[in-house]
């Protein structure tokens, strides 16, 4: 059993109340001594990517430089995995492997991260980690919000200078949003891919619905070969093709509203982005910025890396993708697809569908469709300020333009 991190000890309360927002996926801003901060800070409310890019970058994204329309502002992108795998990592482990080494190497003076709530473990607990010892209890993912940003005031007050953040968009863009006035002296993100979160208590009805006996999961990926892998505490591991999975049984508000719009894929106001959609089987790291390459650097040799591939074409998938969404009118959006066709088709996929980057557009450009549908049949009075350009650009394509009132 992995360590407890230090500074954060199992069961300790961790902060009030969250007050409600409509759309909201608790980064831990609302919970903070100024709540209000949200107006100015939140993803859902009034993003401003450009300027955040600016910030953080020095540049906004360049849509005429390869793939950066997609992907956001970054130097180079490679597919990686850590030479010695860590266990219990949710990949190779390189995220929590940077944290290490930002602590043991005292580049910082602790990392905030996600860890598994003791005796529930798919439900995330942030945490304040200061022993470079302690971040193997963050490894692997968890399903659900926690609120993460939270604990930067109890960082500052325990005397943290020097920070680093591992987390999921929206938690970074309300921290970039923020990052002038909360003094740290410097600050490092770390960010992951996120997509189709929803609340711990759905995703184990999910869970149910995989395995009777669902508490033996100990993990789930959805990975780039179109199959979702299970793993269970006696060692077995099932590949589950994705068009065989049980989404059909699903109730059709299974995902939120948050996950559903979320404009922000690739995490790209994160020095390092960390994640497996365009690494063909292995991790895909897209590093952003200096301080991108300074975690890159502080790996060595332990970290193997070669160049993305990129095969196929998603221009038809997607826009299956979109009929489907429409289709479904706001729920999942489900393949009109005979039973027997399924495994044939499952199959095929990974052998002819988009693969490595190919496969990372693909996705970006169905979760931009998605923001935007969703959106127009729930909350159209959002959209002016919610749905940032370089979402109407990746759309475009596809005949889905902005309606009288959606833009400016
Ligand atoms: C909800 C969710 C959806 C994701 N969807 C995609 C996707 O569609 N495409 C993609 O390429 N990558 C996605 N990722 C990222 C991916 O699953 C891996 O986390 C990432 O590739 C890093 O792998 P690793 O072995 O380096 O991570 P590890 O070294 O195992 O570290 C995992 C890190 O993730 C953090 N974490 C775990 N659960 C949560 C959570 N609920 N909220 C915030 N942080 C958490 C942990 O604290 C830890 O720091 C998603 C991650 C999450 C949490
Ligand atoms: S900033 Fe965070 S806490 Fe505030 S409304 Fe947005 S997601 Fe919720
Ligand atoms: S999909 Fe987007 S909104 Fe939902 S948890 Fe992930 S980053 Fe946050």
């Amino acid at each position: 059993m992995p360590p407890s991190p230090e500074a954060t000890p199992p069961g300790a309360p961790l902060t009030g109340a969250a007050p409600w927002r409509s759309l909201c996926t608790d980064c831990g801003l609302s919970r903070s001594s100024d709540p209000r901060r949200c107006g100015r800070a939140c993803q859902f409310i009034a993003p401003d990517y450009p300027a955040l890019e600016r910030q953080v970058h020095g540049r906004e994204r360049d849509p005429a430089r390869p793939d950066e329309l997609h992907f956001g502002p970054f130097r180079r992108m490679v597919r990686a995995r850590l030479a010695e795998p860590r266990s219990g990592a949710q990949w190779t482990g390189i995220t929590t492997r940077i944290g290490e080494r930002l602590l043991e190497t005292g580049a910082v003076d602790a990392v905030l991260t996600m860890t598994a709530t003791p005796g529930d473990p798919w439900r995330p607990r942030p945490a304040l980690i200061t022993r470079a010892a302690d971040m193997a209890a963050a490894r692997g993912m968890r399903m659900g919000y926690a609120p993460l940003l939270a604990l930067l005031e109890p960082a500052r007050q325990q005397g943290v200078r020097r920070l680093a953040v591992i987390g999921i968009p929206c938690q970074v863009y309300a921290l970039r949003a923020l990052e002038a006035e909360l003094g740290f002296d410097r600050l490092y993100v770390i960010g992951t891919p996120c997509s189709d979160n929803t609340t711990t208590e759905r995703f184990l009805e999910f869970l149910a619905l995989l395995d009777d006996d669902p508490a033996s999961i100990t993990y789930l990926e959805f990975r780039a070969d179109f199959h979702a892998e299970v793993r269970y505490t006696d060692g077995r591991v099932r590949s589950i093709p994705f068009l065989q999975l049980p989404i059909s049984r699903l109730p059709a508000d299974f995902f939120p509203l948050t996950c559903r719009t979320c404009v922000d894929y690739t995490n790209v106001l994160a020095d390092i982005t960390i994640g497996y959609m365009g690494g063909e089987g292995r991790q895909w790291l897209i590093v952003r910025n200096a301080r991108g390459e300074e975690l890159l650097d502080l790996l060595g040799p332990e970290i193997q890396c070669e160049a993305p591939g990129t095969a196929g074409r998603r221009a038809a998938h997607v826009r299956g993708f979109i009929e489907n969404v429409r289709r479904a009118a706001g729920g999942l959006p489900l393949r009109r697809m005979p039973g027997w066709l399924r495994p044939l088709v499952g199959w095929l996929m990974p052998r002819i569908g988009p693969r490595g980057l190919e496969f990372a557009r693909t996705r970006v450009e169905m979760k931009a469709a998605e923001t935007v549908l969703h959106l127009r049949r729930e909350q159209p009075a959002r959209m002016r300020h919610m749905v940032p350009a370089h979402v109407w650009a990746l759309v475009e394509p596809y005949g889905i333009v902005p309606q009288r009132g959606e833009r400016e």
